[in-house]
């Protein structure tokens, strides 16, 4: 792997710096999905349990260099305490004499919380001087936020310089299921791309048709591709402009010996409502008033029939406007397949990204797969094949 997990390091007696992400929904003051703290328990419980003392660096929205009380981590204190079932302290900042005070105090079995490491505006530079000041705080430093690795930021890249430093539990979960589905996979691996549009995907598709056996394409980007193939798509969404783009791809997809999926009925609507008036037609028979809002049951048929065949699923994107009852039907379906192949022990089923946990969710398939990611910009960025600056640092400094 490269890097070092948490029982590569001694930890006993040690101050450890763990970047996490917590970047949790708040509304009015109310936290509305705890999904990202309980996924960090596991780090925090371990960290203790090896005589660690934790001490929490965080970003919280975007306060753009600045203090924002609405922004402040001290909100979620309680949320914290209740979680990881231990006291958790609080310190106004994430540098400086306070913060080198609180972590220096720090008793072994309690949780030191440090202030929104954007409040300074050199943490999205990548400065050196901020990550020098924050690795004061500790002895060990430990990334578990893969949903941050994207960005090289002070307290995900350059820190990782300065300390010994490790993955937590939750970077090691993401980063083998992600190796185990596009870096060394059973084959034939098929992923299930989907979504809005073309534009925002291009690098991920590029990346996808030279590793995967089958692209399932699937949303709004399926429209572009099916006008790229000739046919009309009236009022659906679509990119118009990429429709060489998408043929460039698919003519490369071929050459890849990777096979593109697109849909061969789709469902069309002349609303973007639900449960508006609506009809199955074959994609190439879109009138120019209709608008294609779902993949079609031929569509269902043909991707369940490739998951069968498959032995790795990565998905990314839903098959339609999956917000919209009864639009959301290929997504849920071709979900639930996925789910119940993987619960039979035939397939290693992946996802990530905002609106795709959404769907599956919603779909109540997520619980079956194997991997649900709780990332979104970092997931994506790793399909496409980049390099993560926040793991590249780990793997630097073992
Ligand atoms: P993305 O953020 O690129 O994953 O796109 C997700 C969004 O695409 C969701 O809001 C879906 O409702 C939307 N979407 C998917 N398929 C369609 C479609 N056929 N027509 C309009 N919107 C769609």
């Amino acid at each position: 792997m490269g890097w070092k997990t948490l029982d590569d390091m001694d930890l006993n007696g040690k101050r450890v710096l763990v970047r996490v992400d917590i970047n949790v929904p708040i509304v009015e003051g109310v936290v509305t999905d705890s999904t990202r703290i309980r996924r960090l328990m596991p780090t925090v419980r371990d960290i203790i349990a090896a005589g660690g003392r934790p001490i929490l660096l965080a970003h919280f929205g975007r306060p753009g260099g600045e203090r924002r009380k609405n922004l402040s981590l001290n909100q979620l204190v309680p949320t914290l305490e209740r979680a990881f079932g231990t006291k958790v302290l609080f310190v106004d900042d994430c540098v400086g004499p306070a913060a080198e005070e609180a972590a220096e105090a720090l008793h072994p079995g309690e949780v030191l919380l440090l202030e929104n490491t954007r409040f300074h505006a050199e943490e999205t530079k990548n400065d050196p001087a901020l990550a020098a000041g924050m690795a004061r705080l500790g002895e060990v430093y430990c990334n578990d936020a893969f949903s941050a690795a994207h960005r090289a930021h002070s307290s995900t890249e350059a820190i990782a310089r300065l300390l010994p430093s490790c993955a937590g539990r939750l970077m090691q979960a993401e980063l083998e299921a992600l190796e185990k589905a596009l870096g060394k996979p059973q084959r034939p691996v098929t992923a299930v791309v989907g979504g809005a549009k073309v534009s925002t995907k291009l690098e991920l598709l590029g990346n996808l048709i030279e590793k995967v056996d089958y692209l399932v394409i699937g949303g709004g980007m399926a429209n572009t591709f099916l006008v790229a193939k000739g046919h009309s798509v009236g009022k659906s969404l679509a990119e118009r402009i990429m429709k060489d783009t998408a043929a460039e791809i698919m003519a490369k997809a071929e050459a890849a010996g990777c096979t593109i999926v697109l849909p061969s009925d789709v469902v069309v609507a002349k609303k973007f409502e639900s449960h508006a008036p609506h009809e199955v037609l074959p994609a190439d028979r879109c009138p120019e008033d209709g608008m294609i809002l779902d993949a079609g049951p031929e569509s269902l048929t043909a991707i369940k029939a490739i998951f069968e065949k498959s032995r790795t699923v990565i998905w990314n994107g839903p098959l339609g406007a999956f917000e919209l009852e009864p639009f959301d039907a290929a997504t849920n379906a071709a979900a639930l397949k996925a789910a119940a192949l993987t619960r039979a022990g035939k397939l290693v089923s992946v996802a990530g990204g905002g609106d795709t946990v959404a769907a599956l969710n919603a779909s109540g398939a997520a619980g079956d797969f194997t991997y649900i990611s709780t990332a979104g910009g970092a997931f994506l960025e790793w399909m496409e094949g980049k390099t993560l600056p926040g793991v590249a640092a780990l793997m630097r400094n073992g």
